[in-house]
């Protein structure tokens, strides 16, 4: 199907990179000093997003029985991971959910499933979903379902949703090297697609998985040029079953300094601090906040993370509060008033009454 692109220009990045590849280089490799790229890539930091840190948490609404092979991944084909399995939840529970997470303060709702990409039949019921969660709520609506084409994209749309998440993860170069059941060109073409009926791009990447310096900024760039507006920077997790054959030991220095290089790059991107966080930042955690702008808490797909507490305290003490405003780069959707620290206690109780 033939569409036309709609521009989306409080969904898209809009400022050019502030640093080339050489002085990403230098800064990935330690040339740079530390507190020099920190003090650069803190300046886009607060201009953009100022003193705010976004809290992010998933809702998993279908686990496991998944046919491809991404090598970082506890739901691959043959991963023998151990973890819990379930079918795409029927629309009415994923509408209690997003109420739920509604009336404790959230106002984005963010849904994951599992497997390479929705049939016709999974459209249909993601999308009238989608169109409730947005009508009847009035909440923001963030899918990753996987690879789409332009015909899906469209029905997604209509039916009001308003970011897609799918990851680069990795450079085209080193693709192959994580997976073998599709290609970096599959994902591109679903970001293109997403992006060409004015949906708003959430992709990232998983950093870890055996890549060079190299591969770290040509996908860094990438996510520059199709305009993300919003990256997830992962640490790659050994999790149970994983078919990754040489992670890189990552050092919370080289986190911090691979933090700096994608935020220089794409200075009004909303970068998250992502799964991985607890286990490779470690004392450093409360420094990758100078550089993005926001964080996963409660947990990631598969695996547990630091609790939301924990979480507002880390982000207080570094003299950053938790974003409770709703605000998007520098556009304001809308103002809430429901959010509060004690709502944000109650999204992690309810989080914790998901089955996972
Ligand atoms: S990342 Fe997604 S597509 Fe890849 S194995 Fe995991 S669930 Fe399947």
């Amino acid at each position: 199907m033939q569409t036309q692109t709609i521009e989306n220009p409080f969904n898209q990045s809009k400022i050019p990179s502030l640093i080339n590849e050489s002085e990403a280089l230098s800064i990935l490799s330690g040339k740079t000093p530390l507190l020099e790229a920190v003090w650069s890539a803190n300046k886009p930091r607060e201009e953009f997003f100022g003193k705010k840190v976004r809290i992010h948490i998933l809702d998993n609404i279908k686990n496991g029985h998944c046919p491809e092979d991404c090598g970082y991944c506890a739901q691959r084909k043959n991963g023998n991971s151990g973890i819990q399995e379930y079918t795409l939840k029927n629309p009415d529970e994923i509408f209690e959910s997003a109420k739920k997470a509604k009336e404790s303060g959230a106002y984005r709702f963010c849904m994951v499933t599992a497997g390479t990409g929705p049939n016709k039949n999974a459209i249909g019921s993601l999308s009238s979903t989608i169109k409730r969660i947005s009508e009847e709520l009035g909440m923001k609506v963030c899918l990753s379902a996987g690879i789409l084409d332009n015909e899906k994209a469209m029905v997604l749309k209509e039916a009001g949703l308003d970011r897609y998440n799918h990851n680069l993860n990795t450079s085209e170069s080193h693709y192959g090297e994580i997976c073998t059941t599709h290609t970096f060109s599959d994902r591109i073409n679903t970001l293109k697609a997403m992006n060409d009926v004015g949906v708003g791009l959430c992709s990232g990447v998983i950093v870890g998985m055996g890549e060079s310096f190299e591969d770290i900024i040509n996908v860094a760039f990438k996510l520059k040029e199709l305009k993300v507006i919003s990256i997830p920077i992962n640490f790659f997790i050994q999790v149970a079953g994983h078919a990754i054959k040489n992670p890189n030991t990552l050092t919370p220095e080289y986190c911090i300094r691979l933090l700096c290089v994608f935020r220089l790059i794409n200075p009004d991107s909303e970068i998250r601090v992502a799964a991985g966080r607890e286990g490779h930042l470690r004392s450093l955690q409360s420094m990758s906040l100078m550089i993005a702008n926001s964080l996963f808490a409660s947990g990631y797909l598969n695996i547990k993370g630091s609790d939301i507490n924990q979480t507002i305290q880390m982000i207080n003490d570094c003299g950053y509060e938790a974003d409770f405003d709703s605000h998007e780069g520098n556009m304001i959707y809308e103002k809430t008033d429901i959010y509060s620290e004690d709502n944000i206690k109650n999204l992690y109780k309810y989080k914790k009454s998901i089955p996972s």
